[in-house]
């Protein structure tokens, strides 16, 4: 089956001793980690946690920065932003290029061992002077302090790059260790709104290592493949409520467990 042919396929749960590829996209990988329940829950019984509104604020700055940077891939000349860090790299240019950045196709491997269908979007990649591929991901926020990738669960945005790092590394490329984020703050110190939110952009390096991926994704098959629902995972205030809220239904009922 091609490419193309997966990514229009609905989504279907998975079966065990399923013969046929299964499609897990890097968030899909992120939600593993973070609680295998949640991710079995979904990927085989298709019940998934509540959805958050979309965000439509960060999804325009990364169109823009997207079109931004395509004027400088164009030309073959460096983003002003690869000067002011000095990072010796220019956008680059490629034929899968959309397809690397369209959510549902993206850039993707098929891992034979386990039969899954590894993809995931990126915002954008670069190339360097020795002809190394730069993953490089866009983030917005708003916030008064300086924009980092120092908070605890920032190590989700960690994980994301070195999915894509790996992705491409499978699909024959050299790829640096080293991936750039992005990362604009919109500001709050100004007097008012007046129609337009003013952003400061921060380039921060940070160097991958994508050892955890492989054995990750046979823990994903043996999961996929069991009967049992897996223990969940970190503190989550979901399955918190979920708990509580049936102890009460239950008392309620008189029903004792
Ligand atoms: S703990 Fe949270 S993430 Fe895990 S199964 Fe419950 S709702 Fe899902």
């Amino acid at each position: 089956m091609a490419w193309s042919d997966y990514s229009r396929e609905r989504s279907q749960p998975y079966k065990p001793g399923q013969k046929e590829t299964f499609k897990v996209s890097r968030s899909k990988i992120e939600d593993f980690v973070r609680c295998p329940r949640c991710f079995w829950l979904d990927r085989r019984l298709k019940i998934a946690r509540p959805d958050t509104p979309p965000f439509q604020i960060n999804k325009a700055v990364d169109e823009l920065f997207k079109k931004e940077f395509d004027v400088y891939r164009s030309k073959g000349q460096p983003h002003p932003l690869m000067i002011e860090y000095n990072i010796s790299a220019i956008p680059y240019s490629h034929k899968s290029l959309d397809k690397w950045r369209a959510n549902f196709t993206g850039v993707q491997y098929l891992h034979e061992p386990t039969n899954l269908l590894i993809f995931g979007a990126v915002d954008d990649v670069w190339v360097n002077d020795q002809g190394e591929l730069i993953v490089v991901d866009y983030k917005a926020t708003s916030k008064k302090s300086e924009v980092s990738l120092d908070a605890p669960w920032q190590i989700s945005y960690k994980r994301q790059m070195e999915v894509y790092q790996w992705l491409l590394r499978k699909n024959g490329f050299e790829v640096s260790d080293t991936g750039y984020f992005v990362y604009t703050n919109g500001r709050l110190d100004l007097d008012g709104f007046f129609d337009k939110i003013e952003f400061r952009t921060k380039v921060i390096g940070y160097t991958g290592n994508d050892d955890w991926i492989e054995p990750t994704i046979h823990k994903i098959k043996e999961c996929l493949e069991q009967e049992k629902m897996p223990a969940p995972g970190l503190d989550c205030e979901y399955c918190g409520y979920a708990r509580k809220r049936t102890e009460l239904t239950l008392a309620a009922l008189n029903i004792k467990t």
